[in-house]
């Protein structure tokens, strides 16, 4: 089985989300995504932060029966902030043993893996999965890969070499970076929470279900 991981906030989920996950999945030909909303996200102001309750359950609402995709809540079920090299290794302790995980996210998390705790250790732990995000891009002169390309470069400081072949970065002791091109919608939770403070709508966003949810709830006002 080849197995995704996807974690973020979620706060909420929205087709940005579940766009680059249905396309990751059928460029990798990966069997399943797992959606892992973060407990208290170790990077982010946790007052803007819906329940932990009410974006899972919003993640279970978006995702319906969609096929492939999933909802884990092995980190909220966790004590204390979320931490990615904690969930790979639950992963890896719980899935069989011949499967094959990637760990996937946007560029703009990415860009700030050397903050994470145990980052050069989940570099060598498992292959990440890089997509494009269109607030990201726009800051690059040389266009997102360049942005990518310059920060494994300087920040990571590993010998990392690009194959064309493979669209990814190798390097000696670490696992692949693959680099993959999703549907660029420039879609964030910032701008839907923005917008429901604002009484404007998030039609088109978020699934039908999640807006009826977050409008039923009154999250985010
Ligand atoms: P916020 O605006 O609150 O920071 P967000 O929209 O970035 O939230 P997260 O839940 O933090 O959403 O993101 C989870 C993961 O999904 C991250 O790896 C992020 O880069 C990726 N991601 C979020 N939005 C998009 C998008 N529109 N396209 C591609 N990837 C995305």
């Amino acid at each position: 089985m080849k197995i995704g991981l996807f974690g973020g906030t979620f706060n909420p989920v929205h087709l940005g989300h579940l766009r680059a996950a249905v396309e990751v999945r059928e460029g990798f030909e990966l069997d399943e995504i797992y959606l892992i909303p973060a407990a208290l996200p170790p990077h982010k102001a946790t007052g803007e932060v819906a329940a932990p309750d009410d974006r899972l359950n919003m993640l279970n609402l978006a995702l319906g029966t969609a096929g492939g995709l999933k909802v884990s809540d092995v980190e909220l079920k966790r004590s204390g902030p979320s931490y990615t090299i904690d969930t790979v290794a639950h992963f890896k302790r719980t899935l069989p043993a011949e499967s094959s995980l990637f760990l996937i996210m946007g560029l703009d998390a990415f860009l700030e893996i050397d903050t994470w705790k145990s980052y050069r250790e989940l570099l060598a732990l498992i292959p990440f999965i890089v997509i494009n995000r269109p607030h990201a891009d726009s800051r690059a002169a040389g266009g997102p890969w360049k942005l990518l390309a310059d920060y494994l470069a300087t920040e990571l400081a590993a010998d990392y070499s690009f194959s064309a072949s493979r669209s990814a970065y190798l390097a000696r002791g670490r696992q692949p970076i693959y680099v993959w091109e999703v549907t660029a919608l420039d879609i964030s939770s910032t701008r839907i929470r923005r917008a429901i403070s604002e009484n404007r709508p998030i039609d088109y966003w978020v699934p039908t279900k999640v807006a009826e949810y977050i409008r039923t709830k009154g999250i985010y006002r």
